[in-house]
């Protein structure tokens, strides 16, 4: 757990004379859950990416606890990523896809096995754990896919609309299942999403973008309450 903070930070596109996103100042608590709103265009995925290392930042600087990572890869960063499209590898068993990002950190079979029995018992994915992610609902791709960053026991989760690939009831019984991991686990998140009610349900703090800017940042009835 740890906490983040964007300070003054910009991204200009090569090629583009406009920034993208510019003067983001977003002070995330240990714990919060902050979920990006905003029209399509306003800078929410550009953002994340900054924050993901998968962009680079062109201006200001981004904090995850009290390292400054600007410049470190994503490998580095102590983040895990749940993104839209799931991200599994389809030749990995459901236990395979959740190890791997340990077995890549060297970390010990046993830790591995023990996180991989514990995120599969939350996610109810025990059942599945020996199959390949085409033999799964999308449903159960999605919790495989939240099973993966939860092992890695990051500093903070980032989602990128991670449900909106779900039809409509499956998206409200995994808005849920995510809120109780939020409360459970209490580890920080940044949330993008385009779903009004995704974003009341899980965000302790709403932050709302227009063309590149922070436009509101508060509680979600604040928000919303219309004035
Ligand atoms: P959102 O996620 O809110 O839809 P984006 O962050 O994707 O917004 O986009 C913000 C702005 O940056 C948009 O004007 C978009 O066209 C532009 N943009 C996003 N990615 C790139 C890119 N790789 N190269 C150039 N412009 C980009
Ligand atoms: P999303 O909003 O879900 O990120 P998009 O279709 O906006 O999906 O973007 C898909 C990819 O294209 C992203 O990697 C984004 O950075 C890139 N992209 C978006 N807008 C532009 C743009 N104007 N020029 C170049 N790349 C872009």
């Amino acid at each position: 757990m740890a906490h983040l903070s964007l300070r003054a930070v910009g991204k200009t596109y090569g090629g583009s004379s406009q920034p993208a996103v510019a003067g983001i100042d977003i002070e995330i608590a240990d714990g919060e859950f902050i979920v990006l709103v905003g029209p399509s265009g306003c800078g929410k995925s550009t953002l994340l990416r900054m924050v993901a290392g998968l962009e680079t930042v062109s201006a200001g600087e981004i904090r995850i606890g009290e390292r400054m990572v600007n410049k470190l890869d994503p490998a580095e960063r102590d983040i895990a990523m749940v993104f839209q499209n799931y991200a599994l590898y389809p030749h990995m068993t459901v236990r395979q896809n959740m190890a791997y990002g340990l077995k890549n950190r060297g970390t010990s079979k046993a830790v591995i096995a023990e996180r991989v029995a514990e995120a599969a018992r939350m996610l109810e994915l025990g059942a599945y754990l020996d199959r390949k992610p085409r033999a799964l609902s999308g449903g159960q791709r999605q919790r495989v896919a939240m099973g993966r960053a939860i092992v890695r026991q990051p500093a903070a989760f980032l989602f990128d609309e991670p449900l909106s690939n779900l039809d409509a009831k499956l998206r409200v019984s995994m808005r849920m299942e995510i809120r109780k991991l939020q409360q459970r686990l209490a580890t920080t998140a940044l949330y993008v999403t385009h779903d009004q009610l995704e974003a009341m349900t899980l965000a302790d703090r709403l932050v709302v973008l227009n063309g590149g800017r922070v436009e509101q940042i508060g509680a979600p009835l604040e928000v919303y309450r219309k004035p």
